[in-house]
């Protein structure tokens, strides 16, 4: 075991001028990211801070700065909760009270989202852009490094991550230093890797694929925020071989006039991860993208993760792939038996990268863990799968999502998929409503392909024809079409939000 900061520190030495991050307004070399790291630790150390505190990062966009200040401060054994921006000023102010955070890295354009909610949390402030919210990055950072610096052992906690908030509000994920050194040793990154991330720093998402990057050697260039055009031609200009991107901009990116006309042959592997990936979207991804193209499922609390080499199986891309060695995922029935082949079951999980809990929810913790018959710690991820006979999984949909209507359970992803053969509907979310007679009933909601006009007919023909296909107990009781569906910053549809939307608007 070696930590982050260590190993980045070995990387330094060996290969001190390798550009290991480029953002759209500098650079920096190993060398100098070393540098910075320890003299972000040593800022801190002079600020009182010592092994075991909390900071928080809240920044409205990926840049170095942000890098320089998470790592910097995991080389102090200091615990990083990096903050989604896009939560409401109230949410925010709860979680940075909730992360026990001494010092806030921050930027102007969240301070001015914050509003007062940020000076109630009477949290000392450090600007990375340098602007008057704060005290300067550059005025902060000590010349000196940090004295004096703390063994960091693998049980020790690395970051405290929020959830997405898919399903609820985000629960703060404690991820040790352990869960990150599996994430560091994938060699699927190798060290002349020139990754380009384009999801924001904050997510897990992102850093799965960055840390693995650096960890090795490689390059990372950082997008502000996500753009397709901008990626095509960051992709281009910088000759990326890696990538991780959620569905959503994967259909971007393929819809983008400039697609067809970049050079991507740089390319060797896209993953993908987050959120379910329609099989047709992979099919179009591995064809008309050089490289290949690997699914990842996990959450962010650990515990397993599935993986797919969809490239490599054209016939499986239906599914999310095959538990990773030492992962032991499992599909459990109600009463914790293990479901056979082909039996939907709740996908539990445990692998040496498990959480070692959720941050001041002792009873969510212990929701979240399932012990198997001979004591094993599993961590159940709330979705529902089953295995093919051939050991793939194949996701049905999440638990909370799951329809029960006049006592037959309907999973959504079925009838989202019916959705999406209509050669005029983009996108699709299917949510249970609450019913008088049936106690839940399936309402869909759809966006349009460009070129398709929604009037009434149109919505009534997509109707018509999805529920033609349907089972009677499936049928959609109403569609809808929208400009757009709602999303999370990292691009997972929002069920919750459209089932308040759609009681809002019917009273
Ligand atoms: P919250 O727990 O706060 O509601 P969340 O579950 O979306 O949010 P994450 O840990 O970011 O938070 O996401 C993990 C979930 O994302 C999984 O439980 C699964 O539902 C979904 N997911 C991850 N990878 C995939 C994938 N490849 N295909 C389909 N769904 C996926
Ligand atoms: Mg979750």
């Amino acid at each position: 075991f070696i930590t982050l900061p260590d190993l980045l520190h070995v990387r330094a030495t060996e290969q001190p001028d390798k550009l290991a991050f480029i953002d759209a307004r500098r650079e920096t070399s190993y060398e100098a990211l070393d540098r910075r790291m320890s003299r972000v630790a040593g800022s801190l150390q002079r600020d009182g801070l010592r092994k075991g505190d909390h900071v928080a990062i809240c920044a409205s966009g990926n840049s170095i700065e942000y890098i320089e200040a998470f790592f910097g401060a995991l080389r102090l054994g200091v615990v990083v909760a990096p903050l989604a921006p896009s939560g409401t000023p109230d949410s925010l102010r709860a979680q940075i009270k909730d992360s026990s955070a001494r010092v806030l890295f921050l930027d102007a354009d969240t301070a001015e989202h914050l509003g007062d909610a940020l000076f109630e949390t009477a949290v000392a402030r450090v600007a990375l852009d340098g602007s008057s919210i704060g005290i300067p990055f550059e005025t902060w950072l000590n010349d000196a490094d940090a004295a004096n610096l703390p063994a960091i052992v693998a049980e020790d906690p690395f970051n405290l991550i929020y959830s997405s908030g898919t399903t609820g509000a985000p629960k703060g994920i404690v991820q040790p230093h352990a869960m990150r050194w599996g994430h560091m040793r994938r060699a699927i990154y190798p060290p002349d890797a020139v990754t380009l991330i384009s999801t924001p720093l904050y997510s897990n998402t992102t850093l799965v694929s960055l840390i693995p990057t650096i960890a090795n050697g490689g390059t990372v260039v950082l997008m502000k925020k996500f753009d397709a055009a901008e990626f095509l031609s960051l992709s281009e200009r910088h000759r990326a071989t890696h990538a991780m991107l959620v569905p959503v901009q994967y259909r971007r990116i393929l819809d983008h006039p400039s697609f067809a006309t970049r050079d991507l042959s740089s390319y060797r592997l896209k993953f993908a991860t987050s959120a379910p990936f329609d099989p047709a979207l992979k099919r179009e991804v591995i064809d008309r993208w050089p490289g290949g193209l690997i699914e990842f499922y996990g959450m962010t609390e650990g515990g397993g993760t599935c993986v797919l080499l969809a490239h490599a199986h054209p016939d499986k891309l239906h599914s999310v792939g095959q538990p990773l060695p030492d992962h032991d995922i499992r599909t459990i029935d109600e009463e914790g038996r293990t479901t056979k082949p082909g039996v939907p079951g709740e996908v539990v999980g445990r692998s040496a990268a498990m959480m070692t809990g959720y941050h001041n929810l002792p009873g969510k913790t212990s929701e979240a863990e399932w012990y198997s018959p001979d004591g094993k710690r599993f961590i159940r991820t709330g979705d529902l799968g089953m295995f093919d006979p051939e050991g793939f999984l194949v996701l049905i949909g999440r638990k909370k999502d799951m329809i029960i209507s006049g006592g037959f359970n309907i999973y959504p992803g079925d009838l989202e998929a019916v959705l999406l053969a209509d050669p005029t509907v983009a996108e699709a979310a299917v949510v249970g409503i609450p019913s008088a007679s049936w106690g839940e009933t399936p309402v869909g909601f759809v966006t349009l392909r460009e070129g398709a006009d929604a009037d009434d007919t149109l919505v009534e023909d997509i109707r018509a024809a999805a529920n033609a296909k349907l089972g009677k107990t499936q049928r959609l009781s109403d569609l809808r079409i929208v400009p757009e569906l709602p999303r999370s910053a990292i691009g997972k549809i929002l069920k919750r939000e459209l089932r308040d939307m759609y009681v809002a608007s019917t009273g």
